[in-house]
Parts: C-alpha cells; structure tokens; sequence
C-alpha cells in the first residue's frame, strides 16, 4: 500500500483554487516592443543576506548614482544594514554602503550567455541575464532579469523530467514548454506581484536558472519558440497534473467555474489497464493508488479543515459521482445522527488523498504499524514500509509522509493492531483538468506530435507564435 500527501502538492493546489477565484480564465497576449519579452523573476534565498559571485563580465551598478561600484569579479555577500545595503567581501570587509538598488549588469552583448552565481538561492545556484538587489523594508529582493526563452530553460525541467526526451517524450517536453510558456505569459499578465512578474516559487513555477537546464528541455524550448495556447486568439489559463487515471476533468467538477477549453473525456493513454493494448505503454507510479484512514481520525480531520466532528462515525458514503467516476460528494455519518458532507475537492483535501478519483470501502482489520518503542513510548521512524501508513507515536496517531525524517531508534516495524478502518482506492495523481503529464508522454511514445498532445488536453486551443 502506497500513500503520500505532499505538503507542497497541497500548497500548489490551494493556490491553483486561489488563481482560479481570483484572476480570469484568459489573458491578453501582451504585444512586447522586443521579443522575447523580458521578464524580472524574484529569487527566493535561504537566508536574509545574498551571497553572490560574478566574474569580470560583469559590473556591479549603484542604481542611485549611476556608478559602477570599483569591485573585481569575486564572491561578495550583500546584507540589509539600517535601510540602506552593505557590500561585504569574504573577508567580512566592508566594500561601501548603498541606498540601492544595486544591478549587476553583464558587460557582453549577449547577457543571456553569461552566468553569475547567488550561493543561498533556494533552487538554483547559476543565473543567467542581469541581477538587481533591492531593499523592501529591511528585506532584500534579489530580481534575476532575463528574456523569457532563458528564462523557461530553468523551468521546464522542473516541470516534467527531461530524461523522458530519452525515451520517446521528446513530444510531452515540447507539449510541457508550450503549456509552461503560456502559463508564464499567464502569471505575468495577471500581475499578481509588484517590483517583479514572476516568483521563482511553485506561487507562479519553480525557476531553478542555469543549475536545472538540460539539453532535452533546451531543445523542446528550441522546437516550440515563442509559441503559446490561445482560445479565440486569447491566451488561456493552461492547468495541467501528473496523471488523470483514465478520464479528463472539467473545472467546474472540482472547484466551480467552467471554462471552454477543457473537457471530461477517457484518456486511454493515462488508464492504468492500457486499454488500446500499447507495447510500450508507462504505467505512472500513482495511475493506480490505495490509502488507509482509520475511522476515529475522521473527526480530526474535518475539525483540522474546519468542518464539525460528527463524533463516533457509523458509516461513510459515496453519495454521487461524475460522468468521470470522480466523487461529487462524500458523506460521514455519525452515530448520534450528525453527518457532514464534503463536495468535489474538498473530501480529496481533507483526507489527502491523491485525486478525486476514488472509491471507498471499510476494512475491519487494517493494521496501525508501531515502528519502534523506548521506554514504552513509540517513535516513528522513517523506511519505506511506513510511507503511508498509520503511526502510533506516543499519544497520537500520524500519518508518515513522504520525506519526514525521525530519528531512527529501532530496527524496523516492532508490531501492529488492527483498527476499525477505510480503504480509499484511486487513480491518478491531481485534479485531472487539461494535460495529464504522464499521458502526454505515452501519446508521445505512441508517436502523437506536441500538437495532437496539445488539442486533445485543451480542446478548441489554438498555438499561436508570439515571436
Ligand atoms: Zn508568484
């Protein structure tokens, strides 16, 4: 039995629902007077200072006068000192005391071939194009300025793995460019940020510079420069996941609104029982998943979520479905008479499941894994038996994640009690709406182009060349 709740995955998705309350379902593709269009991607750090190093192509610039700052190439670390920024060298000598913002300004003409490095960046190490620090408050905003092409090579492969390029998915890398670019041109339209367009953070995408690009994701940029989705000629909100189990989704099935360009339709190419019978069919590792819940967390659960506790749970419903199979509602019912139901995402949030593609039934003897015990008191411990699982840890019980670390006291699972259980059996991985990752790339195998991947995800889109 598998089960992970990413924390990020779940930040991602609250976000997602933000966007889509908040911001419209198309954008106006921006005419730029330059292509491609530059773009100012905020650098999130690991500490409160910089720690930035550049060679002699570069100048470091005080914005306020004008003046470049008579310093070598080298490695400096900028820190916030009273309002103003102090340029320290490694030595932890002061090198001056600036208003900023500072800029550091490539000297060549080809600023895109240059690099500098930012060594407490949280997902990158090396940049490319120009850097400007400033102060907001007493924080200092590190701002890498860029063409958008440059920019989506340190995106792309933080979107889909690039080895894929390797093994048929040369496609699915082309058809994740289109849909990143379009996303990018998307964020910075709705300007959800000031001083910069775009976060480096999964807010807009990841952005790990220089440090993540890769020839596969390079070329797939290459092949499809300058080309976004558009729906009668505007640019769309291009939503896209890791796998959909076999069926596409339609927003309105999972938060509220529609939009034209989606649809509810199988996808042979991401079910899991590869019903076109394809010899080189890739079954995602979460195309099919299962997920334990004891009944008496239940309670906890949706008290956590901010939903009532219906108190000793009698029985637990699926009380309708889409045409997709994906839950509508879900209904806890008590035994004193109390019921709650959770409609379309909300039962996948509040239980962390990984879709809204499930079924559910209830095990009269699962097992809660105790891993270790000292002094009478269990300790969780993190190997691969207990991803998933449910531990006893001193008073409570906790669900392990996926990367949580425990300090290991035993050597291995000591012991395990039945529980009075729910069994959630599911497909897929995320909210099913437009391009499935893993089914782009089995169509890619399969030898589809990006553009057949693309109209069949985003139905009635278009690809547009904006330069
Ligand atoms: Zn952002």
């Amino acid at each position: 039995m598998k089960f992970q709740l990413k924390k990020q995955h779940s930040f991602v998705i609250c976000i997602i629902i933000l966007i889509f309350f908040l911001f419209p379902l198309f954008f106006q593709v921006p005419v730029y007077s330059a292509y491609p269009p530059e773009v100012r991607v905020e650098i999130s750090l690991l500490n409160t200072h910089v720690e930035l190093s550049f060679n002699s192509g570069y100048s470091l610039v005080n914005m306020a006068s004008g003046a470049p700052l008579p310093l070598p190439g080298g490695k400096y670390r900028l820190v916030s000192i009273r309002g103003s920024i102090q340029v320290l060298d490694m030595l932890g000598n002061s090198q001056g005391v600036f208003s900023g913002p500072l800029y550091l300004k490539p000297l060549s003409s080809q600023p895109n071939s240059q690099f500098f490095q930012i060594h407490n960046a949280r997902f990158g190490l090396e940049y490319r194009g120009a850097l400007e620090v400033f102060l907001d408050g007493n924080t200092l905003r590190v701002v890498n300025i860029l063409d958008l092409e440059s920019y989506l090579r340190g995106v792309l492969p933080r979107e889909m793995s690039p080895s894929w390029g390797n093994y048929g998915g040369m496609e699915a890398l082309k058809a994740q460019a289109v849909a990143a670019r379009t996303y990018a041109l998307y964020n910075h339209s709705l300007q959800r940020h000031t001083n910069f367009h775009l976060c480096d953070t999964q807010h807009c995408q990841v952005y790990g510079g220089k440090s993540s690009e890769t020839e596969n994701t390079d070329s797939a940029l290459n092949q499809t420069r300058g080309e976004i989705l558009t729906f009668n000629g505007r640019g769309i909100s291009p939503f896209y996941h890791a796998s959909n189990g076999g069926f596409t989704e339609v927003p309105q099935n999972v938060w509220t609104s529609s939009f034209p360009y989606f649809t509810s339709v199988p996808d042979p190419y991401d079910d899991p029982a590869n019903p076109l019978g394809l010899n080189n069919f890739v079954v995602h590792r979460y195309a099919r998943w299962e997920a334990d819940v004891p009944l008496d967390s239940l309670g906890l659960l949706l008290v956590r979520s901010g939903f009532s506790n219906p108190g000793e749970v009698e029985r637990v419903d699926i009380v309708s479905s889409f045409p997709s199979g994906r839950v509508q509602e879900v209904r806890i019912q008590g035994m004193d008479g109390a019921a709650v139901s959770l409609f379309k995402e909300k039962a996948r949030n509040v239980l962390g499941l990984r879709s809204q593609l499930y079924t559910v039934r209830s095990e009269p003897e699962p097992r809660v894994w105790i891993a270790s015990s000292v002094n009478g008191v269990e300790r969780k411990e993190c190997f691969p038996e207990l991803e998933g699982k449910w531990v006893i840890s001193g008073y409570t019980m906790k669900r392990m994640l996926v990367g949580e670390s425990f300090p290991v006291l035993g050597d291995g699972v000591k012991s395990s009690v039945p529980y009075q259980g729910l069994v959630f059996e599911g497909h897929g991985w995320g909210h099913g709406i437009g391009m499935s990752q893993n089914g782009a790339y089995n169509r890619s195998r399969a030898g589809h182009s990006y553009r057949d991947i693309l109209s069949f995800y985003y139905p009635g889109t278009e690809i547009n060349t904006g330069y």
